[in-house]
Formats: structure tokens, sequence, C-alpha cells
């Protein structure tokens, strides 16, 4: 991007066609006539900017973003970490061992401060760089006039005189100066708090009226949300310099609010740093009242502080997160926001879209009834117009047969905005599918028939579309064309069409294609009937098409799994109760026991009686967007943590509603993405299983570490307070204490994050929401760990000391051991329930090699002549460390003898339970 100053430069040597451009803010635009301001920014309405002025304009402007210019250089954020008060503790105990010209404690302890100054530094690092990246996981996109041609592309590529075009649920990708405006309303209240969205114009403001942001009506803000109807407008400031630059680059800027889990870590570490302290100190009390040396004393209790509070913890626990998330990108599910994560282990119902989320969403045209009650099959699938009408009544003349099938066919190409070219869809699928059909009987060109005046466009409310056109071969004649839901369309129905007469339609003729309608939707097919008339009022129906929607592949395996995890899930759908059903069967979704409700039966019943019925519901038909926030809130009120599916504009109140709400990255609106917590790239249902997945293990990772770190923390804590107590020497130096500071909160830490997910916890039940992490269970692993460290290591230290004297090599054997019995206790916290032989010793990579690194770092400080003088340590003979290698393992053996006697319980009670269930 190119600094604005320098720009500026630039703008002076160029001509006055830029300087103009640069100077073009919403106040003026708005005063300005829409042509004026085209002129100005030297662009075409229609064919809107070429791609080599564009790129031009580029190399001016710079990209359509903001930067957030970094207020600290790297440097700064390494020195920020040296005012850590222990840090500056155990620089000012270096300074002490200076004064008393202790060279060799001073340069040891100077060196220590750089590496665990260093690894801090290193991990806060990691953790905000993976923090950016989280916000480049949803770059938004525009439809933008290039060369006469609608192109969609990402919105940073647009440039001052782009033409957009705004169509109902898109995010406003720039600042506009409307050019046209229909029944266009914004939502602003991001900018202005106003909830009720702004009705746009393209009309020129006059001067007097045009102050603040609510009156410049003819001005599409950038960030802004397009809640109904389409528009078209130039663009008239790009990133920084559109109006909210400044908004957006201080909400940039701004920190996100922490995660439940970041912060329930940082009051642990808070808790932690209290009791530690309170010990150290009652260590170093005791040492110096024993007579012990008070500088030894206090370079122990300041090594022992930087050592024992795990103030790396909170941060670890969002470089896990973090990373979780991006796993979870490449996965398919793009989490907006850190504590979502957590909250996927917890959701116990998922409310799903059946259209494309369950289901394929590639729409076939199948079957065929007439309003004669002609049928028709058609073979084919896809968009291809390979396939033939098969008629069903042989017996029956073929030329009025055909004609009725045209008809019905005829009116659902007309009453459609799709294109299939070259094989390719253009629209949406439901009406691709009527037009393949329309092919695949030869009508290729029945739209050139009529000229369209009016659309009346289709949503998941009303269910129904329409369109009002002007019959070509006779101009003055004006025709509707209706196609929708049965109910919907025969509402509108007077007349039904019997071999092109119009007779009339009584309550039996109407109850009789309901059925035909039900018979099509038991067999899993979506109906859609059409009419036409040349009044809403008085329309002829005509027939009714069935469509195929094939469930997903894997779809079936989900639900399962889910099902199996305790996690309920219900369908919700548009589609009649019929067909939502044949397909929650295939799926196994509707059981024997289970009922469907209707959103007209929601509508009648209140929170209560809804909560009642919901244990056993498991499709919702007919509903919309306000029966999801119905079903959320009564979801909630029941004690459930919902995640629920939307990709319409209305669905975002239900999706923020939600615990966690799910937008469809393909076919979602920028509406409903914006209101989601979790985007799925791909719609797939299987994608939220995945995600499901991938946060449960995220929060088992962080437990794993979070019990590694704290177990190693007290066991070095307590070593030290035993050792003073029972009146032996420190059998740590600071040194060593230090070390073992940076393989507790170093690598061997970090990569118990990674983990690779165990597939089984999806088997688990949802955690409870309320559950703290710090668990009786986890505490109780915490304690076993540090209580046999502790008597290994004291274990090690008496019988090295048999003649009470400290040698290098008695610390040495100690600190080694302390050393080992870390890594083994790593190795068991890999997981908490599996054999680690289970889960695969070489199946976490990135703890294998910190594991490598940490012992041949061990071996450094006890072979290498310049780290022993640091370490004061020796050399050990081979078959020390074997012994030291037996002893130490002894913590890993008996946390696999625990998890085998736990899964053996865990058995017992899961047969229990299936013995029980069988009984009942
Ligand atoms: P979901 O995605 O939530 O499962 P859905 O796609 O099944 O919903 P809607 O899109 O709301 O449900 O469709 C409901 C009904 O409206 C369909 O059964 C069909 O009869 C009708 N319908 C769907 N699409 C169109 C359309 N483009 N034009 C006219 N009618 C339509």
């Amino acid at each position: 991007m190119i600094a604005t100053d320098e720009k500026r430069k630039l703008y002076d040597t160029i001509d006055e066609k830029i300087e103009t451009l640069l100077q073009m803010k919403p106040d003026e635009a708005s005063r300005l006539s829409a042509h004026e301001v085209i002129r100005r920014v030297y662009t075409d309405p229609k064919l809107g900017l070429s791609w080599k002025e564009a790129d031009e304009r580029i190399k001016l402007y710079g990209f359509n973003e903001f930067s957030v210019t970094e207020q600290q250089s790297l440097w700064q954020k390494y020195i920020e970490q040296f005012k850590n008060p222990l840090i500056l503790l155990l620089l000012g105990s270096s300074f002490v061992s200076i004064c008393m010209q202790q060279f060799d404690d001073a340069i040891s302890i100077a060196v220590a401060i750089i590496i665990v100054v260093s690894v801090a530094f290193i991990q806060e690092y990691r953790s905000e760089k993976s923090l950016e990246e989280l916000n480049k996981l949803v770059p938004p996109t525009c439809h933008c006039l290039r060369e006469g041609n609608v192109q969609t592309f990402l919105a940073r590529n647009l440039v001052p005189g782009d033409i957009v075009l705004l169509t109902m649920g898109d995010r406003v990708p720039a600042d506009l100066r409307l050019i046209d405006a229909i029944d266009l309303s914004i939502d602003e209240s991001s900018f202005t708090g106003e909830t009720e969205p702004s009705v746009k114009t393209s009309q020129q403001i006059p001067a007097s009226k045009s102050n603040g942001i609510e009156s410049k009506k003819n001005i599409a803000f950038m960030g802004t949300l397009v809640r109904c109807g389409h528009g078209r407008g130039v663009v008239i400031g790009t990133g920084e310099f559109s109006e909210f630059g400044s908004v957006y680059k201080m909400m940039a800027a701004e920190e996100s609010p922490k995660t439940p889990l970041q912060k329930s870590m940082d009051s642990l570490g808070k808790q932690l740093s209290m009791y530690s302290f309170a010990i150290i100190f009652f260590i170093m009390a005791l040492g110096w009242f024993q007579g012990r040396h008070i500088l030894e004393m206090f370079n122990i209790g300041v090594s022992l502080a930087v050592a024992a509070i795990p103030e790396g913890l909170p941060i670890v626990v969002t470089v896990t997160l973090a990373l979780g998330v991006m796993r979870m990108a490449k996965r398919k599910a793009i989490v907006k926001k850190l504590p979502t994560v957590e909250t996927l282990g917890c959701v116990n119902v998922i409310c799903s879209d059946k259209t494309g989320t369950l289901t394929k969403n590639e729409m076939t045209v199948t079957s065929l009834i007439t309003s004669e009650l002609y049928q028709a099959e058609f073979t084919g699938v896809g968009y291809d117009a390979k396939g033939h009408c098969m008629l069903l009544d042989e017996g029956k003349d073929y030329k009025q047969q055909m004609d009725s099938i045209k008809l019905v066919l005829e009116v659902g190409c007309v009453c459609n905005n799709a294109d299939i070219i070259e094989g390719q869809l253009r629209g949406q699928p439901t009406e691709g599918a009527l037009i393949t059909a329309a092919l695949k009987v030869n009508l290729s060109d029945v739209r050139e028939k009529y000229i369209r005046l009016q659309e009346y466009p289709f949503s998941s409310e009303q269910k129904i579309m329409a369109v009002r056109c002007l019959v070509r071969s006779q101009m003055n004649e004006e025709r509707f064309f209706v196609k929708g839901a049965i109910e919907k369309v025969l509402n509108y129905c007077t007349h039904y069409s019997s071999n092109k007469e119009l007779v009339p339609i009584n309550l039996d003729r109407k109850s009789q294609y309901i059925k035909e309608a039900q018979f099509m939707g038991r067999k899993g097919l979506r109906v859609l009937a059409m009419a036409y008339g040349s009044k809403l009022e008085e329309m002829v129906f005509v027939g009714m098409v069935g469509m195929l929607d094939p469930p997903r592949p894997g779809t079936a395996e989900s639900v399962r799994t889910l099902h199996g995890s305790g996690i309920k899930i219900k369908m919700l759908t548009g589609d009649s109760e019929e067909t939502a059903c044949a397909i929650a069967a295939r799926l196994g979704l509707y059981a024997y026991g289970s009922t469907a409700v209707s959103g007209d039966e929601i509508d009648n019943m209140s929170e209560e009686a809804l909560i009642l019925k919901l244990p056993n519901v498991s499709v919702f038909y007919r509903v919309g967007p306000r029966h999801k926030l119905k079903i959320v809130k009564a979801l909630q009120s029941s004690g459930c943590v919902v995640g629920m599916t939307g990709d319409g504009v209305n669905d975002g109140v239900a999706l923020k509603k939600a615990d966690i709400g799910i937008a469809m990255g393909k076919v979602g609106t920028d509406v409903c993405k914006e209101a989601a917590d979790m985007i799925l790239i791909d719609d797939d249902f299987y994608t939220i299983m995945g995600a499901i997945e991938e946060g449960k293990g995220i929060f088992y990772n962080i437990r794993n570490f979070v019990t590694f770190q704290l177990s190693t923390s007290i066991a070095a804590l307590s070593l030290i307070a035993f050792a003073t107590m029972i009146k032996i020497p420190n059998p740590l130096n600071a040194m060593q204490i230090l070390w073992i500071n940076i393989i507790m909160d170093g690598p061997p830490a970090q990569s118990l994050g990674v983990e690779p997910v165990d597939h089984d916890v999806l088997k688990q039940p949802p955690r409870n929401v309320k559950e703290p992490m710090i668990t009786k269970d986890l505490i109780f692993n915490v304690l076993l760990s540090a209580g046999i460290i502790i008597s290994g290591t004291l274990f090690i230290f008496k019988t090295e000391m048999s003649d009470n004297m400290v040698t290098p090599r008695d610390t040495t054997m100690t600190f080694t051991c302390f050393v080992f019995f870390d890594m083994f206790n790593s190795l068991s916290c890999r997981s908490q329930i599996k054999s680690v032989f289970t889960i695969g010793l070489l199946s976490n990579k990135p703890f294998l090699f910190s594991v490598i690194g940490s012992i041949i770092g061990q071996m450094l400080v006890i072979y290498a002549p310049p780290l022993q003088k640091i370490f004061v340590t020796e050399a050990l003979t081979l078959q020390d460390l074997l012994f030291l290698t037996a002893i130490s393992s002894s913590v890993f053996i008996v946390s696999e003898l625990k998890k085998f006697v736990y899964r053996q319980a865990l058995k017992r009670q899961k047969r229990k339970e299936v013995y029980q269930n069988d009984f009942v």
C-alpha cells in the first residue's frame, strides 16, 4: 500500500482526474447528481472500468483495505518482556551476584534470563500472528462491473470509479454513491446505532439536507449491510479513504475480548502465583532462619518464582486455540471468534437446514403431474439436458399430454431467474432443475415469448415466486406466472387447466392435488406447483413437479456418530412435511417416536408448550426465519446449548441468538455470515461434525498441557520446600530450576497443545458449559504425578547425598532425574484416558521432536564443559542414565495403570447402562 504522502506527490505529477478522485468524500458526492459523480470519477455506468484502468488505479490508491500500523517494533516488544516483575527480580539477583563478585553466577543468571525472555517473546509473537491470520480467513467479496461483465472478486481489489452491484444480504464493500436503488434499505446500525434500516435513493440531496450520516440517503457506506432490495453504486472511497476508514482502523486495532477459558486461565495463573509466592517466601524465610546463605536463598527463591508461576499458561491457551482454529479452517469450518471453539464441545442440539446442508442441493426434476393428472417421469441427472420425458399414461392422447406437460414447464421457466450456459448452472438449483426439465421436452426459447415487467421474488416466508409479463405476440396482454409451495399456489387459483380449457377449481380438486403432492413428498421429492393467469387473484393451476435432491454422502454416518455422543439433531426446512420426513428418515433423523412440527403450529404455540414438545421433535417443516428464532429460544430455555445453521438475511437474528450460529459459506448472504460464529465453506453437515470434533479435541489438549504444567510446577515448588523443611541442602540450584522452567513452558508443553485430534472424542458426551476446566479428576492427576516426581527425585538426592556433602554429581543426578520425570510425565499427559501406545508413540511429531530436543539439551547440560560450568553439573555414566530412566519411568507406568483401571471402570459402567436399557 502506498503511503498517503507519497500518493499525494504522485497525484501532483499526474493529471487533474486523480486529484478529483482523491477529493470525492460522501458529503460532496451526495450533493452531486449521480451523473456528475460518474463524470468526475471517469467511469462508465454500463460497462464499469476496464481491468487495465483498474490496475492503474490500484497502484495509485492501494488496495481497498486497512493497514493497522504496528505501534511497536519487534525490539520494543522484546524489551517489553523484561518488564515482568519476576524477570526484574532475576536481573536484580544477577546484579547482586556481580556486586559480590560471583561472576559465574551472574553470567549464568543473565543467560537464563535471555532464554526465558526469548521463549516468552516467541510465544507471544506466535499468538499475535495466529490471531492476525484468523482475521484473514473470511475475505469479503463484491459483485462489480468490469468491461461490461458482472464479476465477483475480493473486495480489496475495488478502486474508485468501479461500479458495484448490491443485492439483499450483501455487505457494502466500499463507499458508494448510489446510481440505482430499487427498494434498497441498508442497515447502518454498526455506525449509527440505529436499528431501523435506512431507505436509500439514487437522487441528489441538497446541501442543506445532507448533514450527518443518516441524511446521506444516496450513499452506501462501506461495512454496512443490505437488508432488502437491490441497487448499483459507483465507488467514491476505498480503504482508509472511506468514511469509516478511521472507525475501522480503531476496530481492527481493538483487542478482541478474552474467551472464558483464557479468563479462567488468567485467574488460575493469578491464584497459583499467590500460592507460589507464599510458599517461596516461606522457603526463603525458613532457609534464612536455618542460617543458609542469604544470596543463595534469594537466587533459589527468584528462580523458583520464575519456574513455578505458570505465567505462560494463558498465552499457550491462546496459541493452542488459534492454531486449532487454523486447523478447523483446513477442514472447511471457519471459526470467527476464539470462544466458539470452547462452546463447540458443549453443543448438545444442532438445528440444521435441510437443503444444501443435509442434502446436496443438486436438484433434478424426476416427476411431473399436470392439472389433468397426467403423469410423467424424467431421466438424467444434473443440469445436463441429456435425459427424456416418459409419459406414464400411455393410453391417453400423446399430444394433449405433452402440451400439458410443456405448459407446466413453461410456467416454471418464465417464473425463473436461472440460466444454464454450457451445462453450467447460474442461479438457484431449484430453478435450474426446471430449465433442464424444459430442455428435455425441447422447450429452449420459451422465455423469449414474454417481456418481464415485474418480479415478486421468492422468500422463505412467502414460499412462492411470481412474475408479471407482457406477451410479446399480443403486446397489450399482461400475464402472471407463479411457482412455489403447493398450498400457497393453490390459494391464488380459481381455475385449473384441463386440455387448454379453464375449469373452476373446487375444494375436492384442490385436496386431490394436495394428495398427489404428498405422494410425491413421501418419495423424498421437493414439490413445486405452477400456475398462470391474467390476475394474481384468479390464477389457473397447471400442475406440479417433484425434484430429487439426494442426501449428501456421509451425512447419515455423521448423524449416527453425533447421536451416539448424545447430540440431538433437528432438521429445519421450508419443504413440506412428507418431503422433510422422507429425507429425515433416510438420514436416520426421523425414527419411531419422533414427531414433526410445522411453522404454523409453532406460531400457535406458547414458548412453554413448545418447550414441552421439543424433546420428541426431530423435523420442523414449512418453517421460516421467525420460527427458527422461536425454536432456538425454546431450546435454550430448556437448558440446551444450540448450534443453528442459516443462510438468508432473516436468519441473522436466530444465528446471533444461537450459542453457535453457523452460516453457509456458499449460499449464505454476507448478513448471515456477519451474524454467525462459524462459517461452513462447503455448506456440508459433515463439516459441522468435524468442527465439533476439533473443538472438543482442542479443549482436551489444553487440559492435557495444563495438567503437565501444573504437575511440574507443583513438583518443583514442593521439592525445594520439602528439602528446606527437612533441613537438607537444596536439591536443585537456581540455573537448574530455570532450565526446568524452559521445558515446562516451552516446546514440550506447547506440543501437547497440537496433539492430533482423537476421533473418539466425538463419542464422549457434550461437556457441561458450567463445568470448570480444573476438575477434581484433573487435580487428582496433577497431585499423583507431582507426588511421584517429588518422591523419586528426593529418593535419588538422598541416596546420592549419603556422605552428607552436596557435590555437583549429587545435584546433576537429582536435576537429570527431575528432567527425565518431566519427559515421562509429558508423555503420559498426551491423553487422560487412552494409553500412549494406543494413540501412537510417534503420532505427535512436534511432541516427539521437542522431547528429543529437550533430552539432547539435557545431555549438553551434563556433558558440554561450558554448560557444566553454568549449571554446576558433572558427566554421568551410562549406568547412571539407565538407572535414572528406570526410576523416572515410574510416573509413566503409574499413569498408564491408572488409565487402564479407569477404562475398565468405564467399560463396566457402559455395560451396566446397556443392560439397564435392555431391561427397561
Ligand atoms: P432449507 O434450506 O431451510 O431446508 P428449503 O430450501 O427446503 O429450506 P425453502 O427454500 O424455504 O426451503 O423452500 C420452501 C418451499 O418453497 C419449497 O418446498 C418449494 O415448494 C418452494 N420453493 C423453493 N424454492 C423456490 C423458488 N425459487 N421459487 C418458488 N418456490 C420455491
